[in-house]
């Protein structure tokens, strides 16, 4: 008999560019499996806002390293509502600024960042039942996941939306600041040396300029369902 290393389930890695839709499939398909959701790019931006309002020299690696090693991040449920809580402070909104993003950017280059908040999520995802959603989720933080998803769409297209989500929360911005800010992120997180943005040889490509988030999901959970029928028949 096989045994089950992760009592509660397989991991499912979705890893892609920004604004390519990784959240919202992300939750949906954590729904319908009836598994946990961790949203990896919040704990970065989570870090980055920690590490600003710290003060923290970026450049000061060992600084930085000692904060990170001690940073406390979570998810909690209120209302219906997911908070990110940092060292019990909530950050939810106060990371979604587009000056957040590109610092978040810059702060996940780090490798003590990385090698930090690397550790925290492993430990969220070992006994399974979990869908993680980041850059290097399949490549780096769970190379053996059972699944693994890279969900990619136009740079056009992923600027378009992040852009209309800004405008429904009221920041001022215009399409080609966001374009420019998707593309610079893009650039960074392809180019790093830690951990870059990739696809995994293993994972399964999906364009999400090409179809609805219904349609998406539903490949996703399919791709899922097997996988588990196939863990079942190996037991
Ligand atoms: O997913 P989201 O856009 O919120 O991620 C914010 C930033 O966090 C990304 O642009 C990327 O630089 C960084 N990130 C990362 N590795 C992850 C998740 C996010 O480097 N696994």
């Amino acid at each position: 008999m096989l045994k089950l290393t992760r009592p509660h389930g397989i991991v499912v890695a979705i890893d892609g560019p920004s604004g390519a839709g990784k959240s919202t499939v992300a939750r949906l398909l954590a729904d319908r499996l009836s598994y946990i959701q961790i949203d990896t790019g919040a704990m970065y931006r989570a870090a980055a806002f920690l590490l600003a309002e710290g003060g923290i020299e970026l450049s000061d690696l060992a600084a930085v390293a000692a904060f990170c090693g001690d940073l406390e991040i979570s998810f909690e449920l209120q209302d219906g509502k997911k908070l990110v809580i940092a060292n019990n402070k909530n950050v939810t909104d106060l990371i979604r600024t587009p000056e957040m993003s590109l610092l978040t950017s810059r702060i996940s280059a780090l490798k003590p960042v990385r090698s930090a908040l690397m550790k925290a999520q492993q430990r969220m995802g070992d006994q399974g039942g979990v869908v993680l959603e980041g850059r290097d989720i399949g490549t780096v933080v769970f190379p053996d996941a059972e699944v693994k998803f890279f969900l990619s769409a136009s740079v056009e297209e992923r600027a378009r939306r992040r852009y209309e989500e800004l405008l429904a929360k009221g920041e001022a911005v215009t399409l080609e600041e966001t374009i420019s800010d998707v593309a610079e992120r893009d650039r960074q997180d392809t180019e790093r040396a830690i951990a870059p943005l990739r696809q995994a040889d293993d994972a399964v490509l999906i364009d999400s300029s090409l179809l609805g988030i219904e349609e998406v999901v539903h490949n996703m959970f399919s791709v899922c369902q097997m996988k588990l029928s196939e863990r079942v028949s190996q037991q």
